[in-house]
């Protein structure tokens, strides 16, 4: 009798691991720095005054089988490798899930506490000053207090995805003459009869939802993926989450007061919100009821995915850095001993920074880490190291296996701007200012594309 119960409870065991349920969870913990934080998003000191909205670390803890991947985005400027090391630290000894199975993006808002990052911008800045560490210093913590509250609450759920239509939302920001092989950066003005954009926008909205299994199902969690640069809200020094958090706001609001909406910024290294061909520049709120509308409509064709326990793949890859005259290193001296008390321009100062950093680390690999969480047959979420170009995220979604793929960029830290090949002879703000070489950003889609491969074979 005794061996007979022991035998059907280990059979039962066996069979409740074989087939695991999916489950997922979301949670939030609020990261809005106190006043008088260093800020982000611009080449200069601006100290935290007022608080437009909160900033949050978001969270979505996926699992099955006992095999987890959590998905962290911050509502601050970028990430950085020091930062996202001791996150990953911390949620591995709090919470049990490994850290390698941790993604940490930011949403880039322009409204937000700065990070030190070992360069000129520190002191421009005040990164490293004593406020700005000790905002630094709270940030592991909180991420991994996130990720605690989500791994609580996991529960059986069914994966969903439609696509959004975000088109006429967002511009591509360099812009070409006619007769002209230079990119214009951010044109103020725009004469069609002359001028094109110099590449495409996303204008995709991915749409991922995880509603609660059973007869009684609402959604519990959301990712949303668009890719535009957060820069609607100005250079006060108001804190904001700029439109994400308007958007996300408005979707938890809209489709489920209990879930939590996650926004995973894509491939917006050249995306603005502002339209160059008319003037018009949305406001962030604005940007997020247009996003959140475009969502409503999506929403009705939420497909189910056929999940399975999720599988956390990544690869390091070393990136040529640029390399630089000697002409080139005297004169970003000249601009950087000028630039501490004056506004030069953001690009000739971009440029300063960037060559006087790489000269610095000149024998120190340019190593990134690319990263893909697959959790279904249809969709995958992709990490990519910096500000990536468009073009190289629409050609990495095209060659994905996955039909949907999302890809959350400055994600696992950030080297600055990653353009595409044919943008480093256009010149201009995000080329001068690129740590990494031309063809970095094919590289770093070639890794991703071989590990969603892995990912999807598997
Ligand atoms: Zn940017």
């Amino acid at each position: 009798m005794k061996s007979t119960l022991l035998c059907i409870l280990s059979t039962l065991l066996i069979v409740t691991v074989q087939a695991g349920d999916f489950r997922a969870a979301s949670a939030q913990v609020e990261i809005t720095p106190k006043a008088g934080t260093p800020m982000a998003g611009y080449y200069r000191f601006r100290g935290v005054g007022s608080v437009l909205d909160p900033l949050y670390a978001k969270t979505i803890v996926m699992e099955q089988d006992g095999r987890h991947a959590a998905l962290v985005v911050l509502d601050i400027a970028y990430t950085s490798k020091p930062l996202v090391d001791a996150a990953r630290r911390a949620i591995q000894a709090q919470c049990g899930i490994e850290g390698d199975h941790v993604m940490i993006s930011a949403t880039h808002t322009h409204t937000g506490p700065t990070l030190p990052r070992g360069n000129m911008m520190d002191t421009l800045t005040k990164a490293d000053s004593p406020s700005g560490l000790a905002f630094a210093d709270t940030l592991p913590g909180r991420i991994a207090q996130s990720v605690s509250e989500a791994k609580a609450r996991l529960a059986p759920v069914t994966p969903a995805f439609a696509v959004g239509d975000g088109t006429g939302i967002s511009f591509n920001r360099r812009v070409l003459k006619e007769g002209s092989t230079e990119a214009l950066w951010q044109p103020s003005k725009f004469d069609p009869a002359t001028m094109r954009p110099a590449g495409p926008v996303d204008p995709e909205i991915g749409v991922l939802v995880f509603s609660s299994s059973g007869a009684e199902s609402k959604p519990v969690a959301c990712l949303l993926n668009f890719a535009m640069h957060p820069t609607s809200v100005g250079g006060g020094d108001k804190i904001s989450a700029d439109y994400p958090g308007v958007f996300t706001k408005l979707v938890s609001e809209r489709h489920g007061p209990d879930m939590i909406a996650v926004f995973a910024n894509g491939c917006c290294g050249n995306t603005n919100p502002n339209d160059y061909f008319t003037g018009t520049r949305r406001k962030h709120l604005e940007i997020g009821a247009l996003l959140a509308d475009a969502t409503d409509a999506a929403w009705k064709n939420l497909k189910p995915l056929k999940p399975f326990a999720p599988r956390v793949l990544s690869t390091r890859v070393t990136l040529p850095r640029r390399s630089f005259s000697d002409a080139q290193i005297g004169q970003a001296k000249d601009v950087a001993a000028r630039m501490i008390t004056k506004n030069l321009g953001t690009v000739p100062m971009a440029e300063a920074v960037c060559i006087l950093e790489t000269v610095a680390k000149q024998n120190e690999p340019l190593v990134v880490e690319v990263q893909v969480i697959a959790f279904s047959e249809e969709s995958a979420i992709v990490a990519l190291p910096g500000e990536i170009f468009v073009e190289l995220g629409l050609a990495l979604k095209k060659a994905s296996p996955f039909k949907h793929t999302i890809i959350a960029e400055l994600a696992n830290g950030s080297i600055g701007y990653v353009p595409d090949s044919a943008a480093y002879p256009q010149g201009n703000y995000e080329v001068v200012s690129a740590r990494c070489a031309q063809g970095s950003g094919e590289m770093l889609v070639e890794a991703a594309l071989k590990l969603l491969k892995q990912a999807a074979q598997r």
